[in-house]
This record gives C-alpha cells, structure tokens and sequence, in this order.
C-alpha cells in the first residue's frame, strides 16, 4: 500500500506590486505589452479561483489539494479530511490554517470578483484585458453597498490598506492613457476621498460619544460626592445639637 500523504494546500498570493506598476508606466506611454497584461490578468484570475476556493472550505466544502476533489466537513478541528482517490488525509484545522491570514476571503468584493472572471475569459484584446484589470483593483469593499469600507486591492496586490491605497495613487497616467482607464482614475480618487471623509466622520463620532460617557461619568461622580458631604453634613449637624443640648 503506498503511503498516505498530509500536503497542505497551497494558495496563490497576491500580484507584487511592481508588475502593476509597469503595466501603467508603459499604458502611460502608449506602449501595449501583451505578455505583462496576460501575466497579471491571470495572476489575479488564479487568485481570484483560491479566494472562491478557500471561501467554501470555510463553508464545509474543503478540496483535495492534488485532485481538487471536494470533501464536505463539519467544523471540528479534529475532522480528518480524506480522498480516497490520491490517498491524501488532513485534519480540518491544519487545512483551515494552511489559509489564515492571507487575505483569501474577501467580503464585499464578490459581485465584482465574478464580474471580472466571467469578462476576462471572453475579452480578446490587450486593451480590454487591461480595463478589466484597472477596474478590479480600483474597487473598495462593499461599495455596491454604500460602504467603501477598505480597498479591494488589498486581497489582490500585496500591502497594508494604506500602502495599497498609496500605491494605487501613485501609477502612472499620461496622455496617451486611455479614457476609461482615466475615467475610473477619476472615480478612484474621489472614492479614496469619500471613504476617508467616512473614516473621519466615524472617529469624530466615537470621540463625541467618548466625551458624553466622559461628561456623565463626571457628573454622577460629582453628584455621588455632594451627597457624601451633605450627609455628612448632617450627621455633624446632629451630633453638634446633641452636644448643645447635652450641654444644658
Ligand atoms: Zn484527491
């Protein structure tokens, strides 16, 4: 009998930085690179697979990873999970952290993950191709939803949010930059703009609401004190009329 195996599964990272850059600095200079936009087109459709794929791991269905076989599982760590097929076995919470922690689930991305997916696989020019890839990576969290919680681009380009968000900033446009190209630019910056003027409002609100606690803290506080004192109070009074009167 062979041997079981226990590999863990392997996912795709995320696309390194540097390659987009160079895909605007040369669309910058009209300059089309077909080979460049494949490479990062189908680094991110890949990436774009293994979020989907880790994302129903997490829902109890796991996959082999030399088979892609499905298995069901039910949330123990303990659950072995097994394919007969490549006589592979793992537990569930070896697989489970074969894929924390890297930016493989993606909420508030997934209308325009698939949306990417189903155009890229039909788009046949270059320049197509590249709009595709400038519109997913301008995308933010939940911004269907009013919510621009976070870039996109952060479970698909390497960095921190910030970092992305700078980056994002910083590419290249020139003249010869195509309009839709310059068109989602535009959107992008006023995006970036709206989701820090969010940012900003929130902070200010939980510091208001900061100071309130604050305040009343303070005011029962200082009540709770004058009552001390006005007891107090009191009881000198009554003890200062007892020695009057004990005094007669
Ligand atoms: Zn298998």
């Amino acid at each position: 009998m062979t041997k079981v195996r226990h590999d863990r599964p392997t996912w795709a990272g995320r696309v390194p930085r540097h390659k987009i850059a160079e895909l605007y600095k040369k669309e910058a200079l009209g300059i089309c690179e077909e080979v460049l936009i494949d490479d990062v087109g189908i680094g991110l459709l890949v990436r774009i697979e293994h979020i989907f794929r880790a994302r129903k791991a997490n829902s109890g269905l796991a996959s082999c990873p030399l088979c892609q076989r499905e298995i069901p599982h039910d949330f123990d760590p303990a659950f072995q999970l097994r394919c007969e097929s490549c006589n592979w076995e793992l537990t569930w919470t070896e697989y489970q952290k074969s894929f924390q922690g890297k930016h493989l689930i993606a909420s508030g991305m997934t209308a325009f993950l698939k949306e990417y997916v189903k155009k890229y696989k039909v788009a046949r020019s270059p320049q197509e191709k590249l709009i595709l890839i400038d519109t997913l990576i301008h995308r933010y969290h939940w911004e269907l939803e009013g919510g621009l919680t976070g870039p996109g681009a952060r479970d698909l380009i390497a960095g921190k949010p910030n970092e992305v968000i700078d980056f994002l900033n910083q590419l290249s446009y020139g003249t010869s930059s195509s309009p839709e190209i310059l068109a989602t630019r535009q959107e992008w910056l006023d995006k970036v703009r709206k989701s820090r003027a969010q940012y900003a409002d929130a902070v200010k609100e939980r510091e208001l609401k900061d100071e309130k606690k604050r305040q009343k803290a303070e005011e029962k506080n200082r009540r709770r004190t004058l009552k001390a004192k006005a007891r107090q109070a009191g009881r000198a009074g009554r003890s200062n009329a007892g020695e009057v009167r004990d005094g007669t």
